[in-house]
């Protein structure tokens, strides 16, 4: 197949980072223009202001990938199916499950692919650690997610906002991982939600799981940490404790470390979603696993919410 031509949604923190240099450095691609609020935000490509200018002014793209914020990614994703092109979504894939499952009934039914990404998961060390556990009895789990919201996500005021997800916004992403690396399914079980008296959205989130198999799982996720960041999963076994750092670039088991790529997990993540979009594209499949989400609704569901301070950006 020839290259892929593509439209770009939304030029915000995560397009600059790491869609455009990804797409930049990926010959299966055209980056044929952008849609975006700002005038002419990326150099050199042509710019529209919304999916639907996209769509009727560069009729010959194939395919559109979207980094908006998740509330109001449905319209636009639902728009670009309709009209016959593939699709990519940033991670959360959109505000509310139902949206994410019509959108891939609706790519089914128009027979074109749609991705619903989940970055944290091509971090080096998150397929040796699936290996690693894959024969292994899971005793407990620990999931600690403990970073600066202030040094992440400045001014994202969307973030705050219902659907902006708060906490879970990389929350989600410890829960992509776990989803990708235990050997059997969890289920949520308690959830503590702290919101701050100010905001829509929780700053810190507590849960609890129990796997088939009745091991523990706990998640701690605050956004209130200052110095060390931490992005962490432990997994004691029958057979040893295997221990997930620095997002999912560094693998240990025992103490022994076995997989440390922090910096290159992180410049490689995006560029293997382009990839594999490329080969789910021109395979007539679609990559939608919704089990991060619908945990997240879950605690949404089930949390019981405390107030605590406000939050002042
Ligand atoms: P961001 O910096 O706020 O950028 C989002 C962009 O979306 C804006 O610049 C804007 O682009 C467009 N947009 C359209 N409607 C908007 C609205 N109502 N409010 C704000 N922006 C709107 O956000 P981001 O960090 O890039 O995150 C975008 C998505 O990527 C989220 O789903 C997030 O979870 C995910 N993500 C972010 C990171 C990260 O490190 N920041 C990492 C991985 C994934 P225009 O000005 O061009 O219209």
């Amino acid at each position: 197949m020839a290259r892929i031509r593509l439209g770009l949604v939304g030029i915000g923190k995560i397009a600059r980072d790491q869609h455009l240099p990804a797409l930049a450095a990926n010959p299966d691609y055209d980056l044929v223009a952008v849609a975006s609020r700002q005038p002419n935000p990326v150099e050199g490509v042509p710019s529209v202001t919304d999916t639907a200018d996209l769509l009727s002014d560069y009729p010959d793209i194939h395919a559109v990938s979207f980094c908006t914020p998740p509330v109001g990614r449905y319209d636009q994703a639902r728009r670009a199916l309709e009209a016959g092109r593939h699709v990519m979504l940033e991670k959360p894939p959109g505000a509310t499950v139902a949206e994410v499952e019509r959108l891939a009934d609706l790519a089914r039914s128009k027979g074109v692919t749609l991705f619903a990404t989940w970055h944290s998961r091509e971090a080096a060390a998150v397929a040796p650690a699936r290996g690693w556990l894959a024969d292994k009895s899971i005793r407990s789990v620990s999931v600690v997610w403990k970073e600066d919201v202030r040094r992440w996500h400045p001014g994202q005021d969307w973030i705050w906002e219902p659907g902006g997800l708060g906490v879970f916004d990389p929350g989600i992403n410890a829960l992509s991982i776990l989803t990708a690396i235990l050997p059997e399914a969890a289920i949520l079980e308690a959830a503590d939600l702290s919101y701050p008296s100010n905001r829509a959205a929780p700053i810190a989130a507590d849960l609890s799981f129990r796997t088939g198999s009745g091991a523990a799982v706990t998640a701690a996720f605050d956004w209130r940490q200052t110095g060390r960041q931490i992005w962490e999963i432990t997994v004691a076994t029958d057979q040893g404790t295997l221990l997930l750092s620095e997002g999912g670039g560094k693998l240990s088991i025992d103490g022994i470390a076995q997989v440390d790529v922090a910096d290159e997990a992180l410049s490689g993540e995006y560029p293997n979603l382009y990839r594999r979009f490329a080969d789910l594209i021109r395979s007539g499949r679609s990559d939608i696993d919704l089990e991060p989400f619908r945990h997240v609704a879950d605690a949404f569901m089930l949390g019981r919410r405390v107030t605590v301070e406000s939050f002042e950006d």
